[in-house]
């Protein structure tokens, strides 16, 4: 593993501060700030104002205030605004992605792509229809079930992707009709605080606010009576804290948590051909992914060649600062994850466990972390039950397909999964068998406008994108008509 750190002096001199909350249509600062560290350099480059209660309360205020005008409009008319933004966010991109790769840790060529697939998802899911649905039209009676918007959205995301998961549900809120209240992670507050100005070049006042703050923001915000849904991306801990005070509003929620994805890779497989995907699939932003593969359970026909050829990738995988055009893998974003990865390291060297790859810990500065592959490692070890997230995974044995599905659903985590197959027949019959919210065949990752996402059991409660997801940001009404 090579660490690059050709990071210009830049950020270590001049703090950026040219950031503002957006309230009701207007730039604002506060009386509170977020510091921001480069995680690659592990030092503040960035402040920028931190919102509370009282702004709390007036982007609420603003929201409920924008709301009768915004879902008067048409489906139409809001579609064209969403398509305005993605078109500003397609112009921005470069130096969005600069200042995501800054704050987040990501490889540049990587941001770039979040906030393309952002935009390209954004144009994706305004092209799905609402209609009215008939359910019943005879001589007595019509009944036909509509969907009106809910009114004021809370969006709360995590700091592994930003932009693309912010993107999401703001969309989703804002296309069928509702107002919002965003709020990015106090780690990763820029980027959408940017956006957040693009949103105010096209939205009108009040329509979309963007509130960056702790995590007790994030809190205030599933309380507030003026927020009607909330809908949270991150830890499943804190999903469960979002939907306990949710209840006592009984706002709606969506929450899309944590995963512990298993690949399971069969015998027929040429395993030198899917280790390139199933490592991409494993490490990609440094294993901080929702979706990224968490365990893989090989074949031992296949389990030493697999074996091989994933340590071969994790020897290419070129670890450094985001910057460096030549970096695949970056930092680990905080440190407290970077601490939480670091015990797991320990614990699982402790545990007697081989490590084909990785496994050391470099001095700083920066959070960085070697491709960590691992086996002979058992079920009950913290690295196979955890969401690790962070560039480490376990590669286990099976000779039965169907030991292998049972320690794959043996978890309370159920977001996604893979079967990797020649006989791909045979991999979506097992495929079928995993017991989550997405199950992928000679793939992992792939998502779309078009194509509803979310966790099984404690990995989230109902589904983003495609029309099951614009629903979701929705009431259903049904309109009985009696005809005579
Ligand atoms: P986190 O739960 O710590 O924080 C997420 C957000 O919630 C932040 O904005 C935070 O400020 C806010 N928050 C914290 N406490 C809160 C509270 N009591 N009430 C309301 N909001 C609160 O998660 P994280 O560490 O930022 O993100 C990593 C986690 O997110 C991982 O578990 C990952 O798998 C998950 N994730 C899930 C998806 C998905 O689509 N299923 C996508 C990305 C990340």
């Amino acid at each position: 593993m090579a660490v690059s750190l050709t990071e210009s002096s830049r950020d270590s001199i001049a703090l950026r501060t040219d950031f503002s909350l957006l309230i009701g249509g207007e730039l604002v600062q506060s009386a509170h700030h977020l510091d921001v560290i480069n995680p690659a350099l592990g030092t503040v480059f960035a402040r920028c104002p931190a919102a509370q209660a009282p702004e709390l309360d007036r982007a609420v205020d603003a929201a409920r205030g924008a709301f009768p005008t915004w879902r008067a409009r048409s489906f139409a008319e809001r579609a064209a605004l969403v398509k305005r933004l993605s078109q500003r966010l397609r112009e921005r991109q470069n130096e969005l992605a600069e200042l995501l790769t800054r704050e987040q840790g990501k490889p540049l060529s990587q941001s770039v792509a979040e906030i393309d697939r952002g935009a390209a998802q954004s144009d994706g899911m305004v092209g799905i229809e609402i209609p009215v649905e008939v359910i019943a039209d005879d001589i007595d009676k019509h009944i036909e079930l509509r969907y009106r918007p809910l009114g004021v959205v809370g969006i709360i995301t995590p700091w592994n992707a930003p932009v693309n998961l912010a993107l999401g549900p703001l969309v989703s809120a804002l296309y069928t009709g509702n107002t919002v209240v965003l709020k990015p992670s106090p780690y990763t507050p820029l980027t959408t605080l940017k956006i957040g100005e693009l949103l105010n070049e096209i939205f009108p006042p009040g329509v979309v606010n963007v509130l960056a703050g702790g995590d007790e923001l994030g809190a205030a915000m599933t309380a507030h009576r003026g927020i009607d849904k909330i809908s949270f991306t991150g830890s499943v801990a804190t999903g469960k804290k979002v939907l306990a005070s949710a209840a006592a509003t009984l706002k709606r929620v969506t929450l899309e948590l944590g995963g512990n994805d298993a690949a399971i890779v069969l015998d027929d497989v040429d395993a030198k051909a899917v280790a390139k995907k199933i490592f991409f699939a494993s490490f990609v932003n440094s294993g901080q992914v929702c979706m990224a593969i968490k365990r893989i359970y090989a074949h031992e026909r296949v389990y030493e060649e697999l074996c091989d050829a994933l340590v071969e990738e994790a020897g290419k995988a070129k670890v450094g600062n985001g910057l460096d055009p030549s970096t695949e893998l970056g930092p680990v974003q905080n440190k407290m994850q970077y601490d939480k990865v670091v015990g797991l390291i320990e614990d699982t060297k402790k545990a007697g466990a081989k490590f084909l790859a990785g496994g050391e810990i470099p001095a700083g500065p920066g959070y960085f972390l070697p491709p960590t592959l691992v086996t002979d490692i058992a079920d009950d070890s913290r690295l196979v039950q955890e969401e690790q997230f962070g560039p480490i995974v376990p590669i286990l044995k099976f000779s039965d397909v169907e030991d292998a599905l049972r320690r794959a659903n043996d978890t309370r985590y159920g977001l996604s999964g893979s079967v990797w197959a020649k006989d791909v027949q045979r991999g979506a019959e097992i495929a079928a068998r995993l017991e989550v919210g997405t199950a992928w065949v000679n793939q992992h990752r792939t998502t779309s406008a078009f194509v509803p996402f979310g966790g099984a059991k404690e990995s989230g409660l109902g589904r983003q994108y495609s029309a099951l997801g614009l629903k979701s940001y929705m009431e259903p009404e049904v309109v009985s008509v009696a005809k005579r």
